[in-house]
């Protein structure tokens, strides 16, 4: 396992996610400093989102975890939003609040991609863990059980990261609809609001690509060691 073939394409999708994950950061630092016509905060914009969906029970707080730590919390039914998105009235603000509402929307109507996600977190989340172990123990060894297992594993985890591309992609798409419907944002602003979205999903792109690109090379070094 010194050099495989396989790693250029690795590498070349490990730039792509450090380029996605730059242009996340500067697409956002660009249009927070773009006020919204609308002169509305993030935390005002996804209340009314909610609201117009009927998700009267679903809260909106303040994240402490810092920057870009925007989320929804499917356990607790709350929507998080980091201090410059809460409070706020930018078009990235807007844009990311939307975004977050969108998973709560989709929570709500029990996409089934959501749902397929969830399924798979907690075999995803133990294969992301372990999987690395069990594969170099297994090739250290020469053992093809543990390798087996570990690609079993790691393919769950793979798996997880395809589904939720789909759910990244509809939020941001139901964000940009909501937006533009409600009026919070104009023609001219929805450049804006593509860019900072656009970019996250990139980088969610980028990581499945990462993780896909890795099963595929301990796939083919299980597979040629056998021969
Ligand atoms: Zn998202």
């Amino acid at each position: 396992m010194i050099f495989h073939e396989m790693d250029i394409f690795i590498f070349i999708a490990f730039g792509v996610a450090m380029w996605a994950q730059s242009k996340v950061q500067s697409n956002f630092e660009r249009y927070a400093k773009v006020g919204a016509k609308a002169q509305v905060t993030g935390l005002q914009v996804a209340r009314k989102l909610l609201d117009e969906h009927g998700l009267y029970d679903v809260k909106v707080e303040l994240s402490k975890r810092g920057s870009l730590s925007d989320h929804y919390d499917p356990l607790k039914r709350v929507v998080r939003l980091s201090q410059p998105v809460y409070s706020r009235a930018s078009v990235a603000s807007l844009s990311i609040a939307a975004h977050e509402v969108g998973h709560a929307i989709q929570h709500a109507e029990g996409y089934a991609m959501l749902k397929f996600r969830s399924l798979l977190f907690p075999a995803a989340n133990l294969g992301s863990r372990s999987a690395p172990i069990l594969l170099i123990l297994g090739f250290v060894m020469k053992f093809s059980p543990l390798i087996g297992i570990g690609i079993g594993l790691f393919s769950v985890a793979v798996l997880f990261q395809l589904a939720t591309l789909p759910v990244e992609f509809d939020a941001s798409n139901r964000a940009k609809k909501e937006l533009y419907r409600l009026g919070f944002v104009s023609e001219t602003e929805r450049t804006g609001v593509n860019r900072v979205l656009n970019a996250a999903a990139l980088t969610y792109v980028a990581s499945a690509a990462i993780a896909a690109l890795q099963l595929l090379k301990f796939v083919m070094i299980f597979a040629g060691g056998r021969d």
